[in-house]
């Protein structure tokens, strides 16, 4: 049996999460169950969004982890795994980017002209 991965709540409303598979070419739903071709040639997408809020988390899909991480082949279940893995995964590791930003008031909606200026 397939290990289940118990996935968190939303981080903005702490909401029940929910997950989709899709044909990452048509965008139309997969179910979860679909195998993979014979010919390995087709690619998925998938996320994990709140059913509350309406919340994203990373959106997934097999075409940009063939490229980037060299996992190819997989079945949209792999693929929703995947999803819900980063769903879950929760870091602070873009928190620098974000606080040098800060410093420019680059976090300010609107952004003030000398701001925008100065990050070009
Ligand atoms: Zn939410």
């Amino acid at each position: 049996m397939t290990e289940q991965i118990k996935l968190a709540p939303c981080p903005f409303c702490e909401g029940p999460p929910c997950i989709d598979g899709f044909d990452f070419i048509t965008g139309k739903p997969v179910a979860d169950d679909r195998p993979q071709s014979q010919d390995s040639d087709e690619y998925y997408s998938a996320h994990v969004w709140c059913h509350d809020c309406g919340a994203r988390g990373p959106g997934i899909d097999s075409c940009t982890l063939g490229t980037f991480e060299h996992r190819f082949g997989l079945t949209v279940f792999e693929v929703m795994q995947i999803a819900a893995e980063r769903w879950n995964h929760r870091h602070a590791n873009a928190r620098p980017i974000y606080d040098s930003g800060d410093a420019r008031g680059l976090n300010l909606f609107p952004r003030c002209k000398q701001a925008e200026e100065a990050a070009a």
